[in-house]
């Protein structure tokens, strides 16, 4: 089969033996996959990573043949979890300490004809939504998990700090809450998305003081956190989405007294993602930059890196 390859720097096409599922586990045919910042960040060495990237798919399970699975249109859940440890036990795998992760830790990704996950991480995906939105399902779900860690009232000021690929999906996801929203971004393009979306935007000159009520920082840089803290109001809440793999320079004195709670947050359930899909109320065509064939991954990975481009699909056989 065709799969895809990162090593010091640039992505190659392969062929690669078939995969075979464990026990638990079931073989997926890609129908098509996402090129996430997570793989750019792979592929530029992150974690001296060397392997198969991509966590963002759907596919057709296509094995083994008794699985009650076989034929379905599946997303996948990312952390393959141990299943025994204290956080499994709360039905927390996603912390699980030996957990292996889809494309990123330890675990063959989905840049390939097939991929085997167990059938534990398995959602159907619901016929209203297509291929091309179901692969947005792991970035809506890391976009949910706020809504799992903050309380948001209806009509609460809640600020957005980026107009990248997650800022998008957050602005989105909390104004189908409910929410107001205010996305602050550099892009007038990726600015029309979220206000087509019902979102107030800015571009992200002169930030507001102290006037959210939450603030999600997913600028994707380090300096994005002390403006996220300047912009939220006393007693409110900062959501940190950036991960920067160095240390962030910060003044802690506003945070203190503000006494504003800073929260990290990931990855999220697959469930209220896949409910907000089926509503179709998320704009998501115009998110999708360009599509490749697996054959092509290079080129896309090339453009997935240029400015400006939002999500790059790569199809199979396309
Ligand atoms: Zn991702
Ligand atoms: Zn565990």
């Amino acid at each position: 089969m065709i799969s895809v390859h990162i090593e010091n720097g640039a992505a190659f096409v392969r062929h690669a033996t078939m995969p075979k599922p464990k026990p638990g586990f079931v073989l997926i045919r890609l129908r098509a996959a996402g090129i996430c910042n997570t793989d750019i960040e792979l592929l530029r060495g992150y974690c001296g990573f060397r392997g198969r990237p991509g966590h963002e798919f759907v596919g057709d399970v296509a094995g083994p043949a008794d699985s009650a699975w076989l034929g379905k249109r599946v997303v996948g859940e990312i952390n393959l979890a141990c299943g025994a440890c204290e956080w499994c036990a709360r039905g927390l795998g996603r912390h699980c300490p030996t957990r292996t992760v889809l494309g990123i830790v330890r675990h063959p990704g989905a840049f390939a004809e097939f991929l085997t996950l167990p059938e534990s991480n398995l959602h159907e995906v619901p016929r209203q939504v297509s291929d091309e939105h179901a692969i947005f399902t792991e970035p809506i779900a890391a976009a949910c998990e706020i809504l799992d860690q903050v309380k948001i009232a209806k009509g609460a000021a809640v600020a957005v700090l980026g107009d990248g690929k997650l800022g998008l999906l957050v602005a989105q996801v909390l104004a189908c809450r409910g929410a107001s929203v205010h996305l602050f971004g550099h892009h007038p393009k990726k600015l029309r998305i979220a206000a087509l979306a019902g979102c107030e935007t800015s571009a992200s000159g002169n930030l507001p003081q102290a006037r959210f009520d939450v603030t999600v920082e997913a600028t994707g840089a380090a300096e994005g956190l002390s403006s996220a803290i300047s912009m939220t109001r006393p007693r409110g809440v900062v959501v940190m989405k950036t991960t920067v793999h160095e240390p962030v320079p910060l003044n802690t004195a506003q945070a203190v007294v503000n006494e504003i709670s800073l929260i990290g947050s990931r990855c999220g359930r697959f469930e209220p993602a896949l409910r907000l899909l089926k509503s179709g109320r998320l704009r998501l065509d115009e998110m999708i930059s360009a599509e490749y064939a697996l054959e092509q991954a290079p080129e896309a990975f090339a453009k997935a890196q240029e400015k400006g481009v939002l999500k790059v699909l790569i199809r199979p056989g396309a």
